[in-house]
């Protein structure tokens, strides 16, 4: 069997798609599982959806989530130390192009296009169209009240003589070129997501492959594209289905196998309609940008289609045990829905599952940014760096458990940041009286001030004060933990102290006594 060959085509329209996510995920998947090969192409000969920056915005975030390639575009700053070709993209000056069957990126072939479109109207498998804007609309509106499928109605085709072609093209009027689609046929293919697939030539369009400003349509180009680069199998979203028919008989025409396809559920928005940028962020950029992390975001769109089959409870999957587990054979027809609810869970378990130092490191772009940690870090710039790292992780120890999104770090507990102002009543425990309150903080200040800094650890504060605490510990610990934290709820007092350090405890339990003198 040939080596498996992928690629992932996207159309540089301003960012990376959540749909696209997942196309590019399984992409990767199933070539890593088969030993394949992993290829990124670009789609761009749609210039009014061309957005600037896009392409070298899509290759950035494919990097960042680790969904490496071997061929295809690439960011300049690939180690170049390659044993295949390496092209500097003509288009785009910050990316390179490394294969042998370049180039990869649609803008850099379109007199590759062009030759094809003309071999297939040489052959009579495609013909030139002079139609006007009007006269498709006016034909448009006909079909319409008629109730007949919107598909050309074959005028060029059928009323123009080739001498007048030759003229109208030496007039150098506007034209396309249109596919000649076969008649009467149905044709089939086997989905490795959907099965048996049929479709009536008759409903299917003459449609247009080479547009009036000489650039290819999709279907041409793509088409083109995933033969010269030998890919074996096209994964990719529902929404292409109806363009197999077009796809099939082109390559039939040209002479070539069709790769396999393989037609990814749509994706659905909670209301069951389809996933849009009205209902919420699409973006995958969004995502990281809101503190969800790389891994999680990969882990969950695996499962938007997919799951690893009957029997199998575990839901974490890292990228290498996703390579493992992944198979077709598990790929969903029905739509999958995209819970937002499911990706907090999913990022709350790889936020528990990570190492402190990695939490660490992720979590401090999005506290540095916060005012309450900028006022705290220039309180006490007299702290090492050490000193601010070791604080910093002690509060991370405590929230991870609750951590949904790493933007949300610190948010909880602003207390550990912040000069607490106190609400006299929250101190009391239930119906406690000032006199018991005072002794109770005074006492915990005695327990607190005989452990000594190097025995100042969240074992030993928690057992001292549990022991102190005797027969009604709310009276004991409630006022304690709202003297040092101002709030109505947080972690536990002694992990709390922990935290804060011995000075600052003892500081402000001083600061909860001063209220009632
Ligand atoms: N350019 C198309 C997209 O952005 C690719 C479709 C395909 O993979 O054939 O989805």
């Amino acid at each position: 069997m040939s080596k498996i060959r992928v690629r992932f085509a996207p159309s540089p329209t301003g960012y990376l798609h959540i749909g696209s996510l997942r196309t590019a995920l399984y992409d990767y998947l199933f070539a890593q599982k088969n030993d394949g090969d992993f290829i990124l192409k670009i789609e761009d000969t749609d210039r009014k959806r061309f957005v600037d920056g896009a392409v070298e915005s899509l290759i950035k975030s494919l990097d960042l989530l680790g969904l490496k390639r071997n061929e295809g575009v690439f960011q300049k700053t690939i180690n170049k130390n390659n044993d295949r070709p390496v092209l500097n993209s003509k288009n785009y000056p910050g990316i390179l192009e490394v294969g042998d069957y370049g180039p990869y990126i649609q803008s850099e072939k379109i007199e590759i296009y062009k030759k094809y479109a003309e071999e297939l109207i040489k052959k009579g498998y495609a013909y030139y169209c002079f139609c006007t804007q009007e006269r498709l609309e006016e034909m448009r509106r006909d079909q319409s009240v008629m109730k007949k499928p919107p598909i050309y109605d074959r005028y060029c085709l059928k009323n123009i003589s080739e001498k007048e072609i030759n003229q109208k093209l030496k007039e150098k009027c506007s034209y396309v070129v249109r596919l000649k689609m076969p008649q009467d046929e149905t044709l089939e293919f086997e989905d490795m997501v959907r099965g048996k697939v049929k479709f009536e030539t008759n409903l299917v369009d003459d449609t247009v492959l080479l547009k009036s400003d000489g650039f290819p349509t999709y279907h041409l180009a793509n088409v083109i594209d995933d033969y010269e680069m030998k890919v074996t199998h096209v994964i990719r979203g529902e929404e292409w289905l109806s363009s197999v028919p077009k796809h099939l008989i082109l390559y039939r025409y040209f002479g070539w196998t069709p790769p396999q396809f393989a037609h990814l559920p749509l994706l659905l928005n909670a209301d069951k309609s389809k996933l849009s940028k009205r209902q919420g962020d699409v973006a995958v950029e969004d995502y990281l940008k809101k503190g969800y992390l790389k891994e999680a975001l990969l882990n969950f769109v695996a499962f938007l289609g997919w799951n690893p089959g009957k029997g199998e409870t575990q839901e974490i999957f890292t990228l290498e045990e996703l390579v493992e587990k992944f198979d077709f054979s598990h790929v969903h027809k029905s739509g999958a829905v995209f819970d937002i609810k499911k990706l907090d869970w999913t990022n709350s378990q790889w936020i528990k599952k990570m190492s402190l130092d990695e939490l660490w490191s992720r979590t401090g772009i999005f506290l540095k940014i916060k005012e309450f940690y900028k006022n705290w870090s220039e309180k006490n710039k007299n702290w090492s760096n050490k000193e601010k790292e070791e604080y910093e992780k002690k509060v991370l120890t405590l929230e991870r458990e609750r951590l949904v999104k790493l933007s949300e770090v610190g948010e909880s507990n602003k207390f550990f940041f912040e000069d607490i102002v106190y609400d006299k009543n929250l101190l009391k425990w239930k119906d406690m009286n000032d006199e018991k309150l005072k002794n109770n903080l005074k006492k915990a200040r005695k327990i607190l001030s005989a452990i000594s800094k190097k025995e100042w650890k969240r074992k030993n504060l928690e057992k001292n004060l549990l022991e102190a605490s005797e027969e009604n510990r709310g009276e004991f610990l409630w006022p304690l933990r709202v003297a040092l934290t101002g709030e109505q709820k947080s972690p536990p007092p002694f992990e709390c102290a922990w935290v804060l350090g011995k000075e600052e405890t003892l500081k402000r339990i001083e600061k909860a006594l001063n209220l009632f003198l």
